[in-house]
């Protein structure tokens, strides 16, 4: 049977693991250790290297090496490094084939197949980077997996009973809150939220922030300025962090940490957890209303939950812990190893798909609704956010001018309701439409979303059969906070955006029945309909006027007498 790796590919580090007697298991790197450094650097001689000893020399070599690579996937920025520029997909690809190689030679065996995991909220650009860095580390990419359906996996609760999960993934960088619905065999990520700028590493920063002040108030010295000192005190706020999980007091003690003009001196340093807790509160406070919002995404309260899972390893802070077991008002999931439970879900998904392990569907949600821009410049949603994946909608079209031969399909994602306020994905001409009336074309725009969360978009005409696709893969990716942002924004805009919609919707119902009344004028027996064509030449008129004047209640009003008032119109000249 064919080994496949389950790959947890981190902002701060890497995981590998496989299935191993029914079991999934960590693989450590050929340094001996479980995590590994997601970093990459060159030297100056354009020598690689990858993992730990890359984290090492970063301080030393900030401009050959990179770090937090995740966070750039899909956007197309390219890394400048000493030896020349790469791509986030490249660099991943780094990493990802130090995991191949260091696996291949700890089970003594070549491994090709790969789950790789993404955070749920990973857009399309974003899921397809990290596909092609697999690729390029020579991997089959088998799946692109939701690090929170991993996190389920990892405990085995599709084993159990249908329930509502709640996943917290707090790493070195970046808090994700992921809902997700189990239902018998069905997987499904109901709601994401979280904030990319809260991690491990504020915690670390904020210690180093209160040394640096009992430093300057108890010796007179400032040592902000120090880069290297900095550094150091970087390092033994970690390491506090760190003891602190598991003992009440930690001490640290930093040699030198003053030298040069200012004189020579060590800092020796005692905190205790209710101090840490004290210095960091309002971070784990951070926690709480992207949850909130997840939930009410997701239609839940918190006592609706079943079940909490801790992933990432800064879950590890009592703290942290803490604060999920009061707002669901029950005991989470919590391992030892929180920082190894998505690689070793994703090694329970690589063993059902190599079918050493039963099988499961996994469900997964699009984390931006998708859709096309369509008259007056309205985005028409055909995928809403949250939806589960995969899944295919199709929303039918028509032509804006009479006898169009060309159909442009725009495709957006986004929660705003003009076009223009949402992210392009991707723009194309259907040709060959069969000309017809303005609005009697029918053009069926479809989009798939795969299993992998990937986009493909297609529109036909559904007179001629003529028809055209879109591979949204060379599109940009999108930053997580972007996504956020967007989210925000759209309800921050809500009013203002559905304000808008309903003047350009107005507009096109008005411009609609302006068209028909003319046509009707046109068409129709004036002589014998005399009264009748007065009468819709006079609401024209009117109608025009209001349209100029702008009030969206008048100008609705007025194309509503006026649409009754040329029916009869239009009867008697289709008689
Ligand atoms: P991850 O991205 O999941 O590997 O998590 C990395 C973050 O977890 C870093 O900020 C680490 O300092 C933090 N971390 C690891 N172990 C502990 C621990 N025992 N207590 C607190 N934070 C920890």
């Amino acid at each position: 049977m064919s080994i496949a790796l389950g790959i947890d590919l981190g902002t701060t580090n890497s995981v590998a693991a496989i299935m191993q007697d029914g079991q999934p298991v960590v693989i450590p790197c050929c340094e001996g250790n479980r995590l590994i450094p997601s970093v990459v650097a060159f030297s100056t001689g354009g020598r690689r290297i990858v993992g730990r000893m890359a984290k090492c020399q970063a301080v030393a070599n900030p401009e050959g090496t990179a770090i937090s690579v995740k966070r750039k996937m899909g956007t197309g920025t390219k890394l400048s490094l000493h030896s020349g520029e790469y791509t986030p997909q490249e660099i991943s690809a780094m990493i990802l084939g130090k995991i191949k190689s260091d696996v291949e030679a700890y089970l003594e065996t070549e491994v090709s197949g790969a789950v790789i995991t993404v955070p749920a909220y990973f857009n399309d650009g974003q899921r397809h980077a990290t596909r092609e860095a697999g690729q390029i580390a020579g991997f089959e990419v088998m799946r692109i997996l939701n690090e929170p359906t991993a996190a389920c996996l990892a405990y085995r609760l599709d084993r159990e009973g249908a329930q509502t999960v709640l996943v917290w993934d707090l790493g070195g960088g970046t808090f994700d809150v992921s809902i997700i619905e189990l239902n018998g065999e069905v997987f499904q990520v109901r709601a994401v939220g979280g904030d990319t700028r809260l991690g491990g590493d504020d915690y670390d920063q904020r210690i180093v922030e209160y040394m640096l002040e009992r430093f300057r108030r108890e010796r007179g010295i400032d040592l902000g300025e120090d880069k290297v000192a900095l550094q150091r005190l970087k390092e033994a706020a970690e390491r506090l962090k760190v003891n602190l999980s598991r003992s009440l007091v930690s001490r640290i003690t930093l040699p030198s940490i003053v030298s040069g003009s200012e004189g020579s001196g060590h800092l020796d340093f005692t905190l205790t957890r209710e101090e840490i807790q004290d210095l960091t509160s309002d971070l784990v406070r951070r926690m709480i209303p992207p949850t909130r919002r997840a939930l009410s995404d997701a239609r839940l309260t918190p006592g609706q939950v079943d079940t909490g899972i801790l992933v990432g390893g800064a879950t590890r802070m009592p703290a942290v812990k803490d604060a999920l077991r009061d707002l669901l008002e029950k005991e989470p999931l919590a391992s030892e190893n929180p920082d190894e439970i998505v690689a070793l879900g994703a090694a329970v998904q690589a063993g059902i798909l190599t079918g050493q392990t039963s099988k499961k569907v996994l469900v997964d949600v699009v984390p931006l609704s998708l859709g096309i821009e369509t008259l007056g410049g309205i985005f028409s949603r055909i995928i809403e956010r949250n939806t589960p994946i995969p899944t295919s909608e199709s929303l039918i079209v028509t032509n804006a001018e009479d006898n169009q031969v060309e159909v442009e399909v725009h495709v957006l994602q986004g929660e705003r309701a003009m076009a223009g306020d949402n992210i392009a994905l991707g723009k194309f001409q259907l040709q060959g439409v069969q000309p017809a009336a303005r609005g009697s074309a029918r053009v069926e725009v479809a989009f798939e979303v795969d299993v992998d969360g990937i986009l493909g978009v297609s529109a036909e005409d559904l007179y001629s059969g003529n028809g055209e696709r879109l591979g949204v893969s060379s599109t940009r990716g999108l930053d997580p906070e972007e996504i956020e942002r967007m989210v925000k924004d759209a309800a921050v805009y809500a009013e203002e955006d559905a304000r808008m919609r309903e003047e350009v919707e107005t507009h096109i119902y008005a411009d609609n029945v302006i068209r028909g009344a003319e046509m009707s004028l046109e068409r129709a027996d004036i002589e014998s309909e005399a009264s009748l064509a007065e009468e819709v030449e006079s609401a024209l008129i009117d109608l025009k006027r209001a349209i100029t004047g702008g009030d969206r209640d008048e100008i609705s009003r007025l194309a509503g007498v006026l649409e009754s008032c040329a029916r009869p119109l239009l009867k008697s000249a289709c008689r």
